[in-house]
């Protein structure tokens, strides 16, 4: 079954009057996710990767929503990225797990015990609280519940930012695999390009509430061709480079969403940057227009 959206736009209006304001996080965004396929959005935090997910699902209030999502029937589940706050600290594990199916009380018990056991804890973390496990255990039991739903796709919103570098690896493996044998979709939202090389087959960039290039994740890390690829490609530490090198970044921050840049919304950071990126007649990214050599499609 394949997700597929199309021309995306999500707009908040603020105030009324002359004092509204509108802001348009997400303005322009397509993407597919075929079945059973590893499929990553990557961008800074504020460029409308999270949005555009929860979107998916139905999950975005009181906001102006066009473009079309073709989901069907498709069965679609979350893992979030803080545990803590997204379990109900009030609940026992296993009832959270099991909310939201329709397990009969005997079902209950025994499926519980084998998504417990799938993502690798005991069936006695069932009777515990969510304060009572460590952050690892805590995205385990996400994952679970995540199952539970028997999802056809699978969206993991960065899912190891709040735990550390050993348990990330850990949970991921266990994502990745779990996926694999239930022949679900992945779709994973993230500003960590290691995780997209290692996790996923096609890659979406976004920046400023647009997708800037897409491509197989094997092409786009290869030979980037958007400025903003290529930035955050350069701002990954390398194990290679001298001790003393200095850490490279994109200059600046994403702008808000109430005042895109004109033009290209990535101007002001692009070292690339030339007149007609912030005119008026701005529609393709000169720097991919002029690379005719990346088997990719993209548009700027
Ligand atoms: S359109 Fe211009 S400013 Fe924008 S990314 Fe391309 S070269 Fe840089």
């Amino acid at each position: 079954m394949n997700l597929k959206v199309e021309h995306l736009r999500i707009a908040f209006r603020f105030a009324r009057g002359k004092d509204a304001k509108t802001s348009v996080p997400v303005r322009d965004v397509s993407f597919e996710i075929p079945e059973n396929s590893r499929v990553a959005i990557v961008g800074e935090s504020g460029c409308g990767k999270s949005l555009s997910a929860l979107a998916i699902g139905g999950l975005v209030d009181r906001a102006e929503i066009s473009g079309v999502i073709s989901r069907g029937d498709m069965r679609i589940a979350y893992i979030f990225q803080n545990p803590m706050q997204s379990l109900n600290p009030t609940i026992r594990c296993g009832a959270q797990i099991a909310e939201g199916t329709n397990w009969s009380k005997h079902e209950e018990k025994e499926k519980t015990a084998h998504l417990l056991e799938a993502v690798g804890l005991d069936i006695s973390a069932a009777k515990k609280y969510p304060c009572e496990l460590s952050g690892g255990q805590q995205q385990r039991v996400m994952i679970a519940m995540a199952l539970a739903q028997e999802p056809d796709l699978l969206i993991a919103d960065e899912p190891t930012t709040a735990l550390d570098v050993t348990t990330q690896k850990e949970v991921l493996e266990l994502i990745a695999r779990l996926a694999d044998e239930r022949k679900t979709s992945i779709l994973f939202i993230t500003h960590n390009l290691g995780l997209v090389a290692q996790y996923s087959d096609f890659v979406y960039v976004m920046y400023a509430g647009e997708v800037v290039e897409s491509g197989k994740v094997v092409d786009v890390l290869s030979h980037p061709r958007h400025p903003y690829t290529k930035g955050l490609l350069a701002a990954v530490p390398s194990l290679d480079a001298p001790k003393d090198a200095p850490l490279v970044g994109i200059k600046g921050v994403v702008p808000q969403p109430s005042a895109w840049p004109k033009g290209c919304a990535f101007h002001p950071r692009c070292p690339y940057a030339r007149d007609y990126c912030s005119s008026d007649s701005f529609t393709v990214c000169p720097e991919i227009a002029e690379d005719k050599n990346h088997p990719t499609e993209e548009k700027s």
